[in-house]
């Protein structure tokens, strides 16, 4: 195969931040590592510097970790990491880390803390859980977590009767994606993604820019179908390094994309230009749904997404050319605006018209291994429903992974039930949430807000407790069993000791449950002897496992060139082009475009995006990754910057349309942005005085976020729905 050298690769990843960025200082402790005697140890583990999960292997040498590289073995890394997984031992050796328990003293949000022992923590933590029970009933207490480590933690507040569990991940990026494909396919595209990019012939991208969104292995496959020249189509009102590869590049006004989508369907379908035989054999409702895209000409899109016609038919020829080998990105952070469900639907269906469902260069069936869980008691029977149950919000809504703001809105109405405890696990609700106010407001009604982190976020600047967790070089957690072209299995497992008293997960978890009478949930002595009988009931050797970090599972058939036969879980048995369960809910059966709101004079629509070198609020102060990327950048293009009098590198701060003003900004004016939006990286703005490396560098999107959509049909939140103006530094 053609594959791309690791330099080609880190082009592509480093593009965004500057060819020229400060080469990482070297830690003190990293130094040491390297120059210390002795031998050098490797251990494999998998990465959490994202939620990715590449296994690498660590390098350590006079017990200190150096250098950290992908595993081969590993289907994720393929043998290479991202630049964040490489930064992974800045996260050991992070200045800011959190190092013993804390007990808060003062007011909430003063920063007054008293450090204990984590007797003491988890004795206070238990007492407190109790005292809500018994007030308002265990429900009463919830879990945002983020992360795998927090998965011991889950099991721990159900073992207590704690029901209300969510996953920013779900309302606030991948839900409405998720949602969509369910609704069309009988099932979601699930992490990773099942993208045959090594396949493709090719890739169309619609917001979603690989590359900077740093996802090891679709990059890695993103740059060999770029060095292969397969023609890449990229949607984006920013000309994204991912832009910057292909062969037609559609500078969309934002908030438009379902429009373009609509259009794209109705050339395909006008045309003849989809697999007739893939939609006879298993459409349903096709006529139905033809019937309703008549209208959505080039010519009417054009109107709305500033893309002329011309280049709508053009474009929807040369993907639809190559099908079933086309590939029309699903995108991950989805929720761009209060319509996102029905924005995925329509980009699912676009997909189904390719026919590459369960094709080669399509979508592929991902397949797993079998790794029965831990024999456990059934958690005890919840007395009163989840808080942002299906019944009571959002029809399509995920009852395992929660609607986030649903829970922020039941603590603070109190109803269906008072919420008077969080858990926040490795998430930042101040920097995911849209309308921060609306969460602060949210704390003042807990009696108990309990924070686990390795380093201090904002949220934690308001715990009564803070946790500090060891990071996942110093820690075991569970087994990840992977789907992909093949199943697997990957381990992590400690390569060095925690500098101070952070604890794993795991333990955290067990603990808390003893206190809590709950123990018997966690009916193993250590996570070693957990560990091993899980890979034992599996038929796996754990001292394998240990050694090698990764074992595959055998080759099945994933598409249906080797024998795969679809099947598909709707209501109807087929790819729902017309969705009867929609239409019985009162939504829309067929997507339609809805226009959403203009910037008022003198603002423009915020959109927000990653950087390869960060991931959300978590590795500010990494000090490699620190090195690279300081702090985010207010992109605005350069002819508005001259009218507005705006020097490029010259800090501002932006006011929202509601008045909220952000922290100042440095100003990138630049002529690879339309002129109607501005674009942040999300994720900077730490206002937590204890985080020293990431205090006040750049500004929180999260912030400038005040006014946001909920879509109707499972309650993801948008983020692309406001307007900011500038203010010039005096
Ligand atoms: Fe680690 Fe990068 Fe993989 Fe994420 S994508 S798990 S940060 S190597």
């Amino acid at each position: 195969m053609n594959r791309f050298t690791r330099r080609q690769f880190l082009k592509i990843s480093a593009a965004t931040f500057g060819a020229g960025a400060t080469p990482p200082a070297i830690t003190a402790a990293v130094a040491a590592a390297r120059q210390a005697p002795g031998p050098v140890t490797t251990v494999p583990t998998f990465c959490e510097m994202c939620f990715w999960k590449c296994s690498g292997i660590a390098h350590v040498r006079d017990g200190r970790v150096w250098k950290f590289v992908g595993n081969p073995d590993d289907p994720l890394s393929r043998g290479r990491l991202c630049p964040r997984g490489t930064s992974a031992p800045g996260a050991v050796y992070d200045p800011d880390r959190l190092r013993k328990p804390l007990l808060r003293v003062g007011e909430r949000g003063k920063h007054k803390w008293q450090a204990v022992s984590w007797d003491e923590a988890l004795g206070h933590v238990a007492k407190r859980m109790q005292k809500i029970a018994a007030q308002h009933g265990p429900e009463s207490i919830a879990l945002i977590s983020h992360g795998f480590g927090g998965s011991f933690i889950k099991q721990a507040l159900r073992g207590y009767g704690c029901i209300n569990q969510v996953l920013p991940s779900f309302a606030q990026c991948k839900g409405a994606r998720e949602v969509g494909w369910t609704i069309t396919y009988g099932e979601g595209l699930g992490s990773p993604e099942p993208l045959d990019l090594d396949n493709t012939n090719c890739l169309v991208l619609i917001g979603s820019h690989l590359g900077e969104n740093m996802h090891n292995t679709h990059v890695q496959e993103f740059a060999d179908a770029v060095a292969r020249g397969i023609p890449v189509i990229v949607v984006d009102p920013r000309y994204s390094v991912a832009a910057s590869k292909a062969k037609h590049w559609l500078p969309i006004k934002p908030a438009t994309d379902v429009a373009l989508v609509l259009a794209w369907i109705n050339v395909i379908v006008s045309e003849n230009l989809y697999d007739r035989e893939f939609v006879a054999k298993h459409g349903h409702k096709f006529d139905e749904f033809a019937a309703e895209i008549r209208d959505n000409t080039p010519e009417w899109a054009e109107r709305e997404t500033g893309i002329s016609a011309e280049t709508i038919r053009v474009t929807a020829r040369e993907f639809a050319s190559h099908r079933p080998r086309t590939i029309i990105h699903p995108g991950r952070r989805s929720v761009w605006n209060g319509d996102a469900t029905q924005r995925s639907r329509a980009i699912a269906l676009l997909n189904a018209l390719m026919g590459n469902w369960g094709r080669r260069g399509g979508i592929f069936m991902p397949t797993a291994m079998r790794v029965p869980g831990y024999p456990k008691p059934d958690f005890p029977k919840p007395g009163r429903p989840r808080v942002d149950s299906p019944q009571t919000g959002y029809p399509f809504a995920d009852e395992f992974e929660g609607v986030s703001t649903s829970l922020r809105q039941a603590t603070l109405s109190g109803k269906p039930y008072p919420v008077k405890g969080w858990f926040v696990y490795a998430s930042d609700p101040l920097h995911v949430f849209p309308n921060q106010q609306e969460t602060l407001r949210a704390l003042d009604n807990l009696d108990l807000l309990v924070v686990i982190d390795t380093v201090p976020s904002d949220i934690a600047a308001y715990a009564d407790v803070v946790l500090p967790e060891s990071v996942f070089m110093e820690r075991h957690d569970d087994l990840f069993a992977g789907f992909g072209r093949r199943g697997w299995v990957s381990l992590r497992q400690p390569v060095v000791k925690s500098p101070h008293d952070q604890k794993p997960g795991w333990w955290i978890a067990k603990q808390l449950s003893e206190k809590l009478g709950t123990g018997r949930f966690f009916p193993w002595r250590d996570i070693e002897e957990y560990l091993a009988a899980r890979c034992k009931k599996a038929g796996l050797s754990y001292a394998e496992l240990k050694k090698k970090g990764v074992v595959l599972g055998p080759k099945t058939a994933i598409t249906v060139e080797d024998g795969y036969q679809l099947e598909f879980g709707t209501p109807s048995g087929k790819v729902e082009f017309y969705s009867d369960q929609l239409k019985a809910a009162g939504f829309d059966p067929v997507p339609k475009y809805t226009r959403h709101e203009e910037a008022p004079d003198g603002f423009f629509r915020l959109i927000t995006g990653r950087a390869p070198v960060h991931t959300f609020s978590r590795t500010q102060s990494n000090p490699y990754l620190a090195a690279l990327m300081p702090e985010n950048e207010v992109w605005v293009n350069t002819r508005i910057a001259q009218s507005l009098g705006i020097e490029h590198g010259k800090y501002v701060k932006l006011r929202n349309q509601d008045g909220i003003v952000s922290g100042r900004v440095r100003v990138k004016a630049t002529e690879r942005l339309r002129a109607d939006c501005v674009y942040m990286v999300w994720g900077f703005g730490h206002t937590n005085p204890a985080r020293r490396h990431a205090h006040g560098r750049g500004a929180n999107v999260a912030q400038l976020t005040t006014r946001y959509q909920i879509d109707p049909i499972m309650g993801a939140t948008s983020i692309h729905d406001n307007f900011v103006a500038f203010v010039k530094e005096a």
